[in-house]
């Protein structure tokens, strides 16, 4: 164990990041294909080995990111793979675009104009329509507007649109009005496509699947579904269950560096928040907010110990937190204990943290810091 000194670390499973890769081709048609989507290094689980998995193992072809940063790294693991930003570049970069060969979400005339005018070779992009999101994209009031820009577009010497595409606000919600806003938001993409096939326009590419969309309301009309949070196993949404089999990639672990018996009365971390109302077996765990566990689980959050659940005591610190084992006699210094993950019959979530942070899985996992050395276990 000695590279990572047994401290804090994270494990990610390549066999469940397969088998959930199974699982979400089995959700989309022949014509869809997955993007996936590894921005925030591969959510917080190492986009290196994550897309070596993805390629070799799972013949993913597509891939999503955030930035030229993070699309430059894929392209090094991926030679042959094809690379969408969804995000911004500035336009002085265009020239690294084209040279690596990346795809760049375009959001406007004025930005396609600015990337033309900054690579001596062709820029390749995805229109971005915003049908609903208000973050980024073309906003118009019809398809056949969207279109006629779209079209304008097209004429750009210097840019080969290949794609539109769309996001999706509420796919991850089951209200009528809900429903109703996506239903709308996927009209008007599938419409604005339409329109440019009228025009004499007929794209490679329209896609606005996300992981909720291709959970709940799966069509072979995207072309790409573009699955980020499933391919790594957690929910859209906790208040939705997931497809069968689809189960967390990431645990994290952690070690007991010292156990004490404490009369009632003592006050345990910063703050003197919690005070031991009987005597108490304390453990001191080796993890604190600088790994990403969060500060909000102080007194709240709970960490598995031989298997049971034992209560965070008092706030977690940059380094370290306490727990109380009171009710597990055999823990002892030097023992592995589970933050994230199972531990005999029991489990904890990322999404379950994040429920007792007030905020989503996505956070939680991304937010797991560098500090923390991911280790890959594979059976093959
Ligand atoms: C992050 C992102 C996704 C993936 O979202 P998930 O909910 O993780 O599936 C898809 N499309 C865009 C534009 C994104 O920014």
């Amino acid at each position: 164990m000695k590279p990572y000194l047994k401290r804090a670390w994270a494990e990610v499973s390549l066999p469940q990041l397969r088998k959930n890769m199974e699982i979400i081709r089995g959700l989309n048609s022949e014509k869809t294909e997955i993007m996936a989507v590894v921005k925030a290094d591969a959510y917080g689980h190492g986009y290196d080995r994550v897309c070596r998995c993805l390629t070799e193992d799972c013949g993913i072809r597509y891939f999503a990111v955030s930035n030229l940063d993070e699309a430059i790294s894929v392209r090094e693991l991926c030679p042959e793979a094809e690379i969408l930003i969804l995000g911004y570049t500035p336009p002085e970069y265009a020239h690294e675009i084209s040279e690596y060969n990346i795809i760049q979400g375009v959001v406007s005339m004025e930005y396609a104009l600015a990337l033309c005018q900054n690579s001596p070779e062709r820029v390749r992009c995805h229109v971005k329509i915003d049908t609903g999101m208000g973050r980024i994209g073309l906003r118009y009031g019809t398809p056949a507007e969207c279109a006629e820009e779209v079209v304008r577009m097209c004429s750009i010497e210097g840019l080969s649109v290949e794609g539109i595409y769309t996001h999706f606000a509420v796919a991850d919600s089951d209200s009528a009005d809900n429903i109703a806003f996506t239903d709308h938001q996927e009209k008007f993409i599938t419409d604005t496509y339409d329109e440019l096939v009228k025009r004499g326009i007929k794209l490679p590419h329209v896609h606005f699947m996300n992981s909720a969309a291709t959970c709940y309301r799966n069509t072979s009309k995207s072309t790409l579904s573009r699955a980020g949070i499933i391919i790594y196993g957690l929910h859209p949404d906790v208040s939705l269950d997931i497809p069968e089999g689809l189960s967390p990639v990431m645990e994290l672990k952690a070690v007991i560096s010292q156990v004490k018996t404490v009369p009632a009365g003592t006050c345990i971390s910063y703050g003197r928040t919690f005070v031991a109302e009987h005597e108490m077996r304390i453990a001191t765990v080796t993890i604190g907010y600088a790994d990403g566990y969060s500060r909000l689980l102080s007194s709240k959050g709970e960490i598995l110990v031989h298997g049971k659940r034992c209560r965070i005591t008092g706030r977690v610190c940059m380094d370290q937190l306490m727990i109380d084992v009171s009710e597990v006699p055999e823990a002892k210094s030097g023992d592995i204990v589970t933050l994230i993950g199972r531990d005999g019959d029991d489990m904890i979530t990322a999404d379950e943290l994040a429920t007792v942070c007030g905020t989503i899985g996505y956070e939680v996992v991304c937010g797991i810091s560098k500090r923390v050395p991911r280790i890959y276990i594979d059976n093959k």
